[in-house]
């Protein structure tokens, strides 16, 4: 596997300053094609698995963490609050406070549940210098987050929902799961206390992973502190372990922020939430991609997906043309002019773009192009409009195959 901050700055896909600070990466124009492209995906396959999403401000006031808890439980991670005209708001550590008080903010009936809201959004995580790197280790996160206010009853199909989402997630990307873990409460201060709440949301996480047939070990001391979780670790080159997306069955936030629904025997019910991540952080997300695929992304991720490669200067304005095709048909394309070297170095250039066109004079006279892939095959020549169709199709399946 390759070394995600290597490649980042080689591909120029991220970087970092340090008048921004340490921690706080920047996404170059290529990398954010990928973030783009991956955002996408993500918001429309939870469109697709019903759930709205919502935008929730990056800050809150510290009150808000104090109620959810994270004030008591994970402040050593949280930045210092800032004080301003005399109350003191914070960076939030994460998103589900905003998405309680969003429940909480209309009178819930049963017929709304499950309802799924969804939000990629800002948090803030204090890591000390020492550990920051590349898109790992960072201060800035932009989370793949959801929370699913639900009936007890409905726990176990919305769990099962949000790991078929990550197994479709997986496999889109080409990327594996290194294992499954499910994390309980370890000793120690962190976890809320109500044993009976943790034992029932720890079973209903078992009973899912045992219906659908996923191995996994179970760990003490890396639950979150309001309930346990699903973990799916991803590994690096070195299998030093890291959490890419989660599943958690929470009682006590809930309880915290008061919530409730009419249910339909007329009665005020708690609801329970599920939080879940598909992708957890973009950054490591794109981290991990960049390690497994060395920068060659599946098509559908790739910074440019087309190269169009006129042979001589003769067909720079055949090149042009198919470029803005390309563009005006939603692919990302870039020409790779003859200033740039020889053919031969342009190829070797463009070598992780997964379509390269080559235009010289026959196919510019017959509005063709010789295509290369890649993997090193070389369909014969094509027309024009061929290729943008298929790389379309290709790209709109979000599959890891090339050309099928
Ligand atoms: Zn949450």
């Amino acid at each position: 596997m390759h070394d995600h901050r290597r490649l980042g700055r080689e591909l120029d896909l991220f970087d970092t300053d340090p008048l921004m600070g340490a921690g706080l990466p920047y996404w170059l124009p290529d990398g954010a094609a990928v973030r783009h492209a991956l955002e996408s995906y993500i918001r429309e396959s939870e469109r697709r698995a019903g759930y709205r999403h919502v935008h929730s401000p990056v800050l809150g006031k510290r009150e808000l963490y104090e109620i959810s808890g994270h004030w008591e439980h994970y402040s050593e991670d949280m930045f210092p609050p800032m004080d301003l005209g005399g109350e003191q708001v914070v960076l939030r550590p994460s998103l589900c406070p905003h998405h309680a008080l969003i429940y909480r903010s209309r009178a819930r009936s049963h017929r709304e549940l499950p309802l799924r809201l969804a939000e990629l959004g800002g948090m803030y995580r204090a890591e000390l210098s020492g550990v920051l790197g590349g898109l790992t280790r960072v201060r800035s996160i932009q989370l793949n987050d959801a929370h699913i206010f639900c009936s007890l009853d409905q726990v176990a199909e919305e769990a099962r929902g949000a790991l078929a989402l990550i197994r479709r997630a997986y496999e889109a990307m080409g990327i594996e799961a290194a294992r499954y873990r499910l994390s309980l409460p370890g000793a120690g201060g962190k976890y809320v206390t109500d044993p009976a709440m943790w034992q029932r949301a720890g079973a209903l996480l078992v009973e899912v992973l045992e219906a659908e047939g996923i191995p996994y070990e179970a760990q003490e001391g890396e639950a979150a502190f309001y309930g346990p979780k699903i973990d799916v670790q991803i590994a690096d080159g070195a299998g030093r372990e890291a959490t890419l997306s989660t599943v958690q069955v929470d009682f006590h936030q809930p309880a915290r922020f008061d919530l409730s629904y009419i249910g339909a025997d007329g009665a005020k019910h708690r609801p329970v939430m599920v939080h879940r991540a598909v992708i957890g952080s973009v950054e490591r997300a794109v981290a991990h991609l960049i390690e497994v695929h060395g920068g060659a992304f599946p098509a559908w991720l790739a910074p440019v997906q087309v190269a169009v490669l006129p042979v001589s200067d003769a067909e720079l304005p055949q090149a042009e043309e198919l470029v803005r095709r390309c563009v005006e048909a939603g692919l990302r394309a870039e020409v790779a002019a003859p200033v740039q070297g020889t053919l031969g170095a342009r190829i070797r250039a463009a070598r992780l773009v997964p379509y390269q066109a080559v235009i010289g004079p026959a196919e510019a006279a017959g509005d063709q192009v010789s295509v290369r892939l890649r993997d090193g095959r070389r369909p014969v020549a094509l027309p024009a409009a061929e290729l943008i169709a298929r790389v379309g199709a290709v790209v709109g399946a979000q599959g890891a195959e090339l050309w099928p």
